[in-house]
């Protein structure tokens, strides 16, 4: 299969500029000003920009466990939303990811689902308990990238020195979610907001404190330590300290804690009740000052889903966490506006940092050799976009749309939009008011009636999610047209199938199966 994309804007570490890119199965065989070659698929990359697919090393997808919440599936769906190919997945499922056999089983279940890259990562202590070190050479040996209890600490310092001493050994790095229990009990950022709407707050040394710790092990012990989801300017000054010492320190920060501050709260809208918290706006500052300087690494979205009636409480009462892994390349793009942050500088932060950090070989840059997993992306669009974002690889056309679980996510606050995959020969339509949703059912409806004049159709099936008055109509208006032109029998399912055409309505999806003879 030879691909040829042409006259693409890229971003990314190694090629920046218009250039034709020419992949050949599944690699980067050539990027060029101009290379003319029969391919068998040629896309027309004018105006559009193309980045790799970004790399998010912390997400939690749920699965096995809590798939009321997220499943590897839903999950997936939802990163490719966001520009995201490869995920780093947190090890705190039910069972844990604390041995080889789960590692194992989740590299099958990423391969059969043949969405994106799963990349598991192993818990550091049995069950995440913090009580006895799990067995970190055989999950290494079964393709655990990394090491963590996230969700809780590696609370007993001896705990985390002797595991700093394995991931020597497996050369994988730790990943600390640092942070002092016995001070973390407040519900946000402890501050003015905190006083002023009477929530009970946790303060930043609870955090700083396990962070300077972790530095100090990995000083003690020469191991990497990878500091998660950073949220105080203290952390930052720890960070600029071991990044003067030379230590084998890294670190990441959520794009909502960028985007973001204590204020958020006010609303007293569960979505923004996060671990760590929403910063106060002086440690906010000093997030994006560690971005713009590089004391901080990489952007991740903390992606941490909840069902929907889990979250529906009271402020106090809610679970901290919130879906983010669909917003995140949208987020980037308007941190970039925002804070006049070069886009290139945040992109590197979310494709070739993470992939250098965690030596993922063949990702997160636009080189000849790398292998294909590339997003072309319209970038003017994105914040208002439901709209036109190919990715053109053939496996995430199977993705369809989001049908996923999640109760809200930051993005709603922000006021961003996913970004909304794939516009491929009419078979699958994401779509905009101005681009006109009619038109996009239209060509659903024309590649249907193409199908059933073939006399390859048994039946068909007409699919919704979402029942907001106009996408009922839509659907009324297929349903009829259906009924008037053919005999075949016509299903109707609400609920979750995996529809051959798809046409996204903003918050619902229309899709339509085709069951053949
Ligand atoms: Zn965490």
């Amino acid at each position: 299969m030879i691909k040829l994309i042409k006259n693409a804007n890229i971003i990314s570490h190694s090629t920046n500029g218009v250039y034709d890119v020419l992949i050949e199965d599944d690699k980067i065989s050539k990027i060029d000003k101009n290379i003319d070659v029969d391919a068998d698929e040629i896309i027309i990359a004018e105006g559009k920009t193309l980045i790799p697919g970004l790399i998010d090393m912390h997400v939690h997808f749920r699965q096995p466990g809590f798939d009321h919440r997220e499943t590897l599936e839903t999950g997936s769906l939802a990163a490719l939303h966001g520009g995201v190919t490869t995920v780093g997945m947190m090890p705190n499922t039910k069972p844990a990811l604390d041995n080889s056999i789960m590692i194992e089983y989740m590299q099958n279940k990423s391969k059969e689902l043949d969405l994106i890259n799963i990349l598991p990562i192993g818990a550091i202590t049995k069950g995440r308990e913090g009580k006895e070190l799990a067995g970190m050479r055989g999950m290494t040996d079964k393709g655990a990238i990394a090491f963590s209890d996230d969700g809780a600490p590696v609370y007993d310092p001896n705990i985390m020195y002797r595991a700093a001493q394995y991931s020597l050994m497996t050369k994988r790095p730790l990943i600390n979610h640092a942070e002092v229990p016995e001070l973390a009990k407040g519900n946000m950022r402890e501050g003015e907001t905190s006083c002023k709407i009477g929530v009970y707050g946790i303060p930043e040394i609870a955090e700083s404190i396990m962070v300077a710790r972790d530095i100090e092990i990995s000083k003690y012990t020469g191991a990497h330590v990878h500091i998660a989801h950073v949220s105080t300017s203290q952390t930052v000054d720890l960070l600029k300290y071991s990044k003067m010492q030379n230590l084998k320190v890294t670190s990441e920060v959520t794009h909502n804690h960028l985007l973001l501050n204590e204020e958020a709260c006010e609303s007293y809208s569960t979505d923004t009740k996060i671990n760590p918290p929403l910063p106060d706006k002086k440690s906010q500052k000093a997030l994006i000052e560690a971005i713009r300087d590089n004391t901080i690494n990489m952007i991740v979205s903390d992606h941490a889903p909840y069902a929907k009636y889990e979250k529906e409480v009271e402020f106090e009462t809610a679970p901290t966490g919130i879906s983010g892994v669909e917003t995140l390349l949208s987020g980037i793009i308007k941190l970039s506006k925002e804070q006049k942050i070069e886009l290139k500088d945040l992109i590197e932060k979310v494709t070739y940092n993470p992939a250098n950090i965690f030596r993922l070989e063949n990702i997160g840059d636009i080189k000849e050799g790398k292998s294909f997993d590339e997003i072309v992306e319209e970038i003017s669009k994105v914040e208002k976009s439901k709209v036109l974002f190919s990715i053109p690889t053939l496996k995430f056309l199977k993705a369809g749309g989001r049908i996923g679980k999640v109760s809200g996510t930051i993005g709603e606050i922000l006021n961003i939009k996913p970004v909304i995959t794939c516009n491929f020969d009419g078979i699958y339509e994401t779509v905009s008011k101005s681009r006109g949703m009619k038109k996009a059912i239209k060509s659903m409806f024309d590649k249907a009636m193409e199908f059933v004049n073939g006399d390859e159709v048994h039946s068909l099936a007409v699919y919704h999610s979402g029942d907001e008055p106009e996408t009922l109509k839509l659907v009324e208006g297929l349903k009829k047209n259906l009924g008037d032109l053919m005999n075949k029998s016509l299903h109707f399912f609400e609920g979750k199938i995996s529809p051959t055409m798809i046409v996204h309505t903003g918050n619902g999806l229309i899709g339509m199966a085709v069951i053949k003879k």
